[in-house]
């Protein structure tokens, strides 16, 4: 016996609770000031010139994007926990402990944000 697909839903608009890209959502702030210089290779480690192929290329090529996504998951993961927890209590104001908590995972973020930006500046003193 063969059972028909149901397609009630077939044209229905997909809801997409996940926010877009900060690329794409903050497009026109990095137009008009990019964090990157343009045709230079975004992987402090490689820094070196390039040709982008596309307005928004960073990477100069497929190792350094590679590496770039490595960086992007290592640092981001050792935020995300910290950044919704702080999310979880940001407009906490009885409760002293989750306050506490709270102040350390923003406290944590910034530490592991300037460890990164650290990081980055040794990776590319090396490099040059
Ligand atoms: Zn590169």
């Amino acid at each position: 016996m063969t059972r028909q697909a149901d397609t009630r839903f077939a044209n229905a608009v997909v809801v997409h609770p996940e926010p877009e890209r900060f690329q794409d959502a903050a497009f026109a702030e990095l137009q008009i000031a990019p964090p990157w210089s343009i045709g230079i290779c975004f992987n402090p480690s490689c820094g070196k010139p390039f040709n982008p192929a596309r307005s928004w290329q960073i990477y100069c090529g497929t190792s350094c994007q590679a590496a770039g996504t490595a960086e992007m998951r290592k640092w981001g993961h050792k935020m995300a926990l910290p950044m919704l927890v702080h999310r979880l209590g940001k407009y906490d104001r009885q409760d002293e402990g989750v306050m506490e908590r709270t102040r350390a995972a923003r406290r944590y973020v910034t530490q592991v944000q300037s460890a990164w930006l650290a990081d980055r500046n040794i990776r590319q003193r090396e490099a040059a």
